[in-house]
């Protein structure tokens, strides 16, 4: 267990891709604390560098410079192979394509991090995720027997079940009807609320972000507001106002 009340926390981070006079400047010296037990939105025009922060925070690529701690843990130092192995049990990804195998079962699917990783699926806390995420009948389906908002279940488990540091979710909505975005939104919250665990979700819909705890907002690299207990009007007002600005 890590003593960090922060999941994750980004100290001046930058990232440049290229050099010379094509660099980009994806991200320029962002600093921000997830806190440990709350959901957070990344919000920003396109190309203001929400993919890059996602990244960059869940150790999928490094930072030209600037600090990015998991729990606690630095990551600049890991080589390679530890990287690879704090991805696989301290991170949890969900993406808006689900990207489930669809040779495998929903079970499988859903311990594919722990097999990945050589460790044993603990039941209790299996049970727990598959009976919130309301999956109990369907273990032995496969995911082409599944609609897209029971394989976004699926793929939320598959996200839990190491109990990971955070969980970063990619428009995980993107893909979803309405009604059926909504009932995702509301489990990536019992997620937080019920088993206490940390999601970071990048996200352009202001009504998805209304279900977060708070949102960053980034443009031009830099995050540029925040907002806690968001409302969709007003988050939608900021995004036009950085929309306009760009
Ligand atoms: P967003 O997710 O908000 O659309 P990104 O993080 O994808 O923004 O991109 C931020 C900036 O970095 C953009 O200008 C983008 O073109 C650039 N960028 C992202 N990835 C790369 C890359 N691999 N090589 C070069 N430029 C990149």
């Amino acid at each position: 267990m890590h003593t960090s009340r922060y999941a994750v926390q980004l100290t001046d981070v930058t990232k440049r891709y290229g050099d010379g006079p094509n660099a980009v400047l994806a991200l320029d010296q962002v600093g921000a604390g997830i806190e440990s037990g709350t959901f957070t939105a990344v919000m920003g025009p396109s190309g203001s560098g929400k993919s890059t922060f996602l990244h960059c925070a869940a150790g999928l690529d490094r930072p030209t410079a600037g600090e990015v701690r998991l729990g606690g843990q630095d990551l600049s130092g890991l080589r390679e192979r530890r990287l690879t192995e704090l991805r696989r049990t301290r991170v949890g990804f969900v993406f808006q394509a689900f990207n489930l195998l669809p040779s495998l079962t929903v079970e499988q699917n859903i311990t594919l991090p722990l097999r990945l990783a050589g460790r044993r699926p603990e039941e209790a806390w299996l049970r727990h995720i598959v009976t919130v995420m309301d999956l109990g009948d369907r273990l032995t389906r496969h995911p082409a027997q599944l609609s897209g908002g029971q394989q976004q279940r699926v793929a939320i488990a598959r996200a839990l079940v190491t109990r990971p540091e955070v969980v970063f979710a990619d428009e995980p909505t993107g893909a979803l009807d309405p009604e059926t975005a909504r009932d995702i939104l509301v489990l990536l919250r019992q997620a937080v609320t019920d088993l206490h665990q940390t999601v970071v979700m990048v996200t352009h819909d202001p009504i998805a972000a209304a279900h977060t705890d708070q949102v960053l907002f980034l443009s031009g690299g830099r995050v540029v507001d925040g907002m806690v207990d968001p409302r969709a009007d007003r988050v939608a007002e900021v995004m036009s106002g950085l929309r306009r600005a760009v």
